[in-house]
């Protein structure tokens, strides 16, 4: 009896993908070697062939002939050498699909040339989906992210000019409690230079059998604390609008909050998209991740909006929750409760 082939699928895709088809192009990660990631540790790289991509996507056909968007994973598609026919297949097979989306390196980003850029989006590759996590060399040296803050922004600049939808992932804490300024800082000049489409701010979870997770035992690694990582994306956020809008930079002094507002909730905006050819960025950040609690009431939920136009809500949001964390003695992230070993609740909230 023949045997049915069997459908692969990446095994995590970006939460704005939920709705879309995934496609599995690549196994796991070339790279691997990010400290603070354990998404792939165990999965030796591998790349799939352009005949099981195909088969896969006939069943995919069969089993969601309504898709609207398809996602291509795993870690790093565009390490694939067929990646331009991978998705001269995807379109023909779904032509009615509004994006083609892809994870994607910054490193490979870099290096890969500019024509086969230009080619995988005539082909109908739409959005990428990258891993920035800081623009401060030192941090980016500390976690081993394998690239410099210069060829990262020249590799969002190489994705910008062939025309994709960028969106950047930062990982908020990951310079610990006494690189934060550097990281928020040196982020903040990273994106308004190269300015993405979408921010997406994360925050950094120390997970069992990363590196991190070892230099935080050892001693080697301090998490920022809740209040910390706040003061962070204030500074990061405040930086980055002055830079869009040509402002000389001026974070808020230590222990203040410039723009105090307390009580105000995150804010959540529903409007189109910015415009591509503007400056505006689109920043999400609800994920839960970035949620604090004081005193068992969620006093930050992430925030969302467009920058620059949102900024004053946005930094409301902010100094409402550095206040209330201030004052509040019994402060909670989902990082803290990992590093607490009550992981058990944090897969039951959905956070990993
Ligand atoms: S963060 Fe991305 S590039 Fe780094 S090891 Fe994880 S999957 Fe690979």
């Amino acid at each position: 009896m023949d045997s049915v082939p069997a459908l692969e699928l990446p095994p995590y895709r970006p939460p704005s993908e939920a709705a879309s088809v995934l496609v599995r192009v690549t196994r796991g990660c070339a790279w691997n070697r990010c400290r603070f990631c354990g998404m792939y540790k165990d999965l030796r790289f591998s790349i799939r062939g352009l005949e099981e991509i195909e088969a896969d996507l006939a069943m995919l056909r069969a089993a969601w002939p309504e898709a609207h968007s398809v996602f291509l994973g795993d870690s790093d598609s565009l390490v694939h050498p067929q990646l331009p026919a991978i998705v001269r297949a995807v379109r023909r097979t779904f032509p009615e699909a509004e994006r083609i989306t892809s994870y994607a390196r910054l490193h490979t980003l870099w290096r890969r040339p500019a024509e086969f850029l230009q080619e995988l989006r005539e082909a109908g590759l739409t959005r990428i989906h990258a891993g920035l996590e800081s623009g401060s060399q030192v941090v980016l040296e500390q976690v081993a992210k394998g690239i410099e803050p210069e060829r990262a922004q020249g590799a969002v600049q190489k994705a910008l000019a062939a025309g994709f939808d960028l969106s950047l992932y930062v990982l908020s804490g990951l310079g610990g409690s006494t690189a934060w300024e550097a990281h928020a800082r040196e982020t903040a000049a990273v994106l308004a230079a190269v300015p993405p489409h979408f921010l997406r701010l994360r925050t950094l979870v120390l997970l069992p059998g990363t590196p991190l997770f070892d230099a935080w035992q050892a001693g080697e690694f301090e998490p920022a604390d809740p209040l910390t990582r706040l003061r962070e994306t204030q500074l990061l956020l405040t930086e980055l609008n002055a830079r869009l809008n040509g402002l000389p930079c001026t974070p808020p002094a230590a222990g203040e909050e410039s723009h105090a507002r307390a009580g105000r909730s995150a804010p959540t905006r529903h409007r189109e998209p910015a415009d591509p050819a503007s400056r505006e960025i689109e920043i999400c950040s609800d994920h839960f991740s970035n949620y604090i609690w004081a005193n068992g009431e969620m006093i930050y939920g992430g925030i969302n909006g467009f920058l620059p136009g949102d900024v004053e809500l946005i930094l409301a949001a902010l100094d409402a929750a550095i206040v209330a964390a201030r004052n509040s003695h019994q402060v909670q992230d989902p990082a803290s409760l990992a590093r607490a070993g009550r992981m058990t609740e944090l897969y039951r909230a959905g956070a990993l």
